[in-house]
């Protein structure tokens, strides 16, 4: 049997140094596969999360001064040194929270794509400047970095979405305090560890871990300016309110429903091996995937090869090759995805792929629930209005376009969306009507390019300014304006003028 002190403790980051908490509180990092306790991460105590605080707001003080051109070099460095560990990073990130190596290095390099751009800080960090406002007058925008920023990141893409944050947050001149998701904390640390190794000067990049009371921490800390947090909607709007009563900047990117149109136009088999795949890759634990599909019309009699696709994918580890999906990230995830299908059941849906206790040979501890199809699913049943964050696909059916696209702007929800079809005109009403932040068009998880920004509408955000790109840019300097005018030596003074022009 392992003793405690058999297994690896996950450290704290504070001004520059990997520390072991001395807290009396302690949490289990589980393989979702096989049980196994990975590692013990640590609830910060009040004195240790303070400290990491106070290193920012200290390491502030020179970091936002620093040439333009030193910044911009660490990132390059920190992208190379991701891309050279990318394997070793993808297997900690499987190990701990259970996708597939492929998506977990999938979950790697969409962060590694942020670094890359923060590596241009140079050429995104630029002010304006408008010459001759008035005689001899110019005015121009500095954005000069907040202070403290902090994050606070979802168990589901425990590499992608840190990476969101603190690269962006940093190469602008700030200082972070980041908070990982505390079911899958290790892989997190592993790139803290690396932007350290890429030359991030002591107390500029900070970690502690907890839960509720580090989250409560951050909204109310008075040296932290700015907190980003990715998560569920319920605990972001409750980070946006506490978080903004305390004067803070706020983006909260928050939960999901993502639906699918499918019109009968549309390539079937492509149409339906991207649906299958966003619906059930990450055993549906992305805040893109697309748990619900409405199909249009003709493209109704398309169901049962959908579920035929459906059956034939392979459930198994994540380290295993050729899996396509995982397990769920905790017992209780999977407690939670077994009771809403159940729910499913008894409220009338149509359980056309039931995937509850997969065998899965070598896994018999395994979180395991393979892809679930109901079918005859309406607007009230639970398994509609929750977020299942599993591999659990709700059907609809819609006589017409419009009417698939007023069910979709119906749903609280606005993060991500998809329509598949050949017609341009119908893909461009879509596009024009649809109220959601990310809008695929023959695309199942159209996540953009970090030179835009992430999105989303309705209950799925709040903040106006989404995460990476141009807008994370904004969300983390302020603008200050300058109009200045210089005098000639030999001018004359003017006489005393008491009214408001230049
Ligand atoms: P979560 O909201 O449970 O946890 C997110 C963070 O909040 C974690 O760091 C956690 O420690 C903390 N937290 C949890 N409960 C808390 C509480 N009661 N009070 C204060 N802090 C608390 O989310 P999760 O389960 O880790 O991640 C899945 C959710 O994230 C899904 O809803 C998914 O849609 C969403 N998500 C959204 C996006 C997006 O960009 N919109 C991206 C990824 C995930």
């Amino acid at each position: 049997m392992t003793t405690h002190s058999a297994i690896p403790t996950v450290k704290l980051l504070i001004n520059g140094q990997f520390v072991e908490s001395t807290t009396s509180q302690w949490r289990d990092v589980v393989n979702p596969a096989t049980q196994e306790v990975l590692a013990r991460v640590p609830f910060a105590t009040t004195e240790e999360m303070n400290a990491a605080v106070a290193s920012a707001k200290e390491a502030f003080k020179t970091w936002r001064k620093t040439p333009i051109g030193v910044r911009s070099r660490i990132f390059l460095k920190l992208q190379q040194l991701i891309r050279d560990n990318i394997k070793e990073l993808a297997a900690i990130l499987t190990a701990e929270q259970g996708k597939t190596l492929p998506d977990a290095e999938g979950d790697v390099f969409r962060g590694l794509e942020v670094v890359e751009h923060a590596a241009g800080i140079g050429n995104l960090q630029l002010g304006e400047l408008a010459n001759n406002v008035a005689g001899g007058v110019d005015t121009y925008t500095l954005l000069q970095p907040l202070g403290v920023c902090a994050g606070i990141t979802p168990f589901n893409f425990p590499a992608m979405i840190p990476l969101w944050m603190f690269p962006m947050a940093i190469a602008s001149g700030n200082t972070f305090v980041l908070k990982p998701s505390e079911q899958d904390p290790m892989v997190t640390m592993r790139l803290a560890e690396l932007a350290l190794e890429a030359g991030i000067p002591p107390g500029v990049l900070n970690v502690i871990h907890g839960g509720v009371d580090a989250v409560n921490l951050i909204c109310d800390h008075p040296d932290i300016k700015a907190v980003s947090f990715v998560g569920s909607t319920k605990v972001g709007t409750h980070v946006y309110n506490r978080a903004t009563q305390n004067g803070k900047r706020a983006q909260c990117m928050m939960g999901a429903k993502n639906h699918a149109i499918i019109l009968p136009d549309a390539h079937k088999q492509q149409t339906l091996n991207n649906l299958v795949g966003a619906a059930f890759g990450a055993a549906g634990q992305r805040c893109m995937a697309l748990p619900v599909v409405i199909l249009v019309g003709e493209a109704q009699s398309w169901l049962p090869e959908l579920v035929e696709k459906a059956k034939s994918l392979k459930i198994n580890a994540g380290c295993e090759p050729g899996t396509d999906i995982g397990p769920a990230v905790s017992c209780s995830a999977l407690d939670r995805i077994s009771s809403l299908i159940e729910q499913g059941v008894r409220e009338g849906a149509q359980l056309v792929l039931d995937g509850r206790n997969p065998q899965v040979p070598g896994y018999p501890h395994g979180n395991f629930v393979g892809p679930t199809i109901f079918s005859a699913v309406s607007t009230e049943m639970t398994i509609y209005k929750e977020e299942i964050f599993g591999p659990v696909l709700c059907v609809l059916q819609a006589a017409s376009l419009d009417e698939a696209i007023a069910l979709i702007n119906a749903n609280p929800n606005g993060n991500g969306t998809a329509i598949f079809t050949r017609s341009g005109a119908a893909a461009r009403h879509f596009q024009e009507e649809i109220d959601v932040g990310q809008v695929g068009i023959n695309v199942p998880i159209p996540v953009p390019v970090p030179i835009f920004s992430f999105s989303g509408s309705r209950a799925s955000k709040l903040g106006d300014l989404g995460p990476y790109g141009k807008q994370a840019v904004q969300f983390y300097t302020q603008t200050k304006t300058v109009t200045q005018r210089w005098f000639d030596e030999d001018e004359v003074g003017g006489p005393v003028n008491t009214t408001i022009t230049l």
